[in-house]
């Protein structure tokens, strides 16, 4: 595509990215009634913790990913844009975004760049083709699609190609594995009433890996209740149409029937955070994340900051309350509540993964831990208090009703609806 050069603007701030350092960033710079442009690939604000539960048809996937100009409609400081960072110039402080067969120059004051990472396959890109992922809300639709055909297609069918359709293999056992492990069971189960079969394949030794002892050993076990096939120790060396090779400790290769791949082992960043890395010589980690100052600014550029899934600093989490946290402190220093070259601090407010209905697990710290129907209300009071708009949180508390006490799946309803609409109202709906 050729694009249309828009000339140069000026901005005191530029945040790149709408995800949760973006959003915490721009909320914290509005108290003190800064002006800032917010660039965003995206238009909207993605609460990925609850991509599984579109995927799985418990929420409709405007629940979760309201519109980012709607967020911030009161901010009068907010100037929001949708466009993709193409491109920084460290020494002349300009950043070039393209949008609509534009490219345009913004010289800004600050930068905070919060532009998240991807999905990491380990040097086999070909895995990206053959399975699925749940990074963006377009993941979450085709995932559930793929859900919805197959369950649709094993209706009626005969018992082998029904064990065939309804064969699923979940890698990777942290948080987004395991949740989407026991939802796919219990979807099974209590809205479909087929028999399913679920491998949740790890190459760590236990699942929830961060958790550790007591917590991931609770998890395993109450995956194994629900049918679940836990294999830990365990790498996929080789994926094709309908079957996973894998390889245990002992060098052991095996196959399993696999339909339906879902991929949630690791995380790579790219993007702008390698155009970013290169532009400003910072040196960044296996995956690609940059290794910012202690004070989340970039190399020698003082006005340059990065923070959450991008970037690496101590070794704290690539989860939402560190971009949050990181978001705050950058917005902080530039409107002056901070001193310049402030360290920023993680504040471990601990970390919850949910297993299936009325069964999670938290973490605070070492000492306070939590397991079961207690740790599964604890997950949904935190993550309904994080979820955006008050109308989404009611209509997030109305899908759960529905979904976990009922055993509808309000979220497939949003499907029915799309295929139900004119293409004139469909393409007015986009
Ligand atoms: C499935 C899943 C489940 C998760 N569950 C949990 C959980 O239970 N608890 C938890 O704490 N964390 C969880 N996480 C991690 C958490 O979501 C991330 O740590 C958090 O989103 C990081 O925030 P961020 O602002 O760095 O990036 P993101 O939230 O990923 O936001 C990145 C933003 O940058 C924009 N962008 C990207 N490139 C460009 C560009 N070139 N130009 C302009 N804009 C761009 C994107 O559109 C997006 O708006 C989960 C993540 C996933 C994927």
């Amino acid at each position: 595509m050729q694009y249309v050069d828009a000339g140069i603007e000026t901005a005191g701030v530029v945040i790149v990215g709408s995800g949760f350092g973006g959003l915490s960033a721009a909320k914290q710079l509005a108290k003190s009634g800064i002006e800032y442009v917010l660039i965003s690939s995206t238009p909207e604000h993605l609460f990925q913790p609850l991509l599984y539960q579109v995927a799985t048809g418990v929420l409709a996937s405007e629940e979760i990913a309201p519109p980012i100009a709607s967020i911030l409609r009161r901010h009068r400081e907010a100037d929001v844009r949708l466009g993709k960072v193409v491109a920084i110039d460290p020494a002349k402080a300009i950043v070039t975004y393209e949008h609509d067969g534009e490219q345009r120059r913004i010289r800004y004051g600050s930068l905070i760049a919060a532009t998240g990472a991807s999905q990491s396959y380990f040097g086999r890109d070909d895995f990206a083709e053959k399975t699925f992922s749940l990074k963006t809300i377009d993941d979450a639709k085709l995932l559930r699609a793929q859900i919805q055909r197959v369950f649709a297609e094993a209706k009626g069918a005969d018992e082998e190609t029904k064990r065939r359709l309804l064969s699923f293999v979940v890698v990777g056992a942290g948080a987004t594995g395991v949740e989407v492990a026991g939802q796919l069971k219990e979807l099974a189960k209590r809205y479909y009433h087929q028999e399913v079969s679920v491998t949740l394949v790890e190459g760590a030794g236990e699942v929830l890996p961060p958790f550790g002892g007591g917590l991931s050993e609770y998890a395993k076990k109450s995956l194994t209740r629900t049918g679940v096939e836990v294999l830990l120790g365990t790498f996929v060396t080789d994926i094709e149409a309908g079957k996973v090779t894998v390889k245990d400790k002992s060098g052991v290769e095996s196959g399993i029937a696999a339909e339906t791949v879902v991929w949630s082992a690791g995380v790579q960043a790219g993007g702008f955070a390698k155009i970013l890395a290169e532009a400003t010589g910072v040196a960044t980690d296996r995956a690609g994340r940059l290794l910012i100052n202690p004070d989340l600014t970039v190399g020698g550029y003082a006005d340059i900051y990065a923070i959450g899934d991008m970037t690496s600093l101590n070794g704290y989490p690539g989860q939402s309350p560190v971009a949050m946290q990181e978001g705050r402190h950058a917005a902080d220093i530039i409107r002056r509540k901070k001193q310049a070259g402030t360290a920023f601090k993680y504040w471990d407010k601990g970390s919850m993964a949910v297993i299936s209905r009325f069964s999670a697990v938290t973490k605070l710290n070492d000492r306070i831990t939590f397991r079961g129907l207690l740790a599964w209300f604890m997950w949904l009071a935190v993550h309904l208090f994080y979820l955006v708009g008050f109308r989404n949180r009611f209509a997030a508390v109305a899908s759960w009703l529905i979904a976990f006490i009922g055993t509808g799946r309000p979220g497939f309803a949003e499907v029915t609806k799309t295929a139900e609409q004119s293409p004139v109202e469909q393409r007015s709906a986009a």
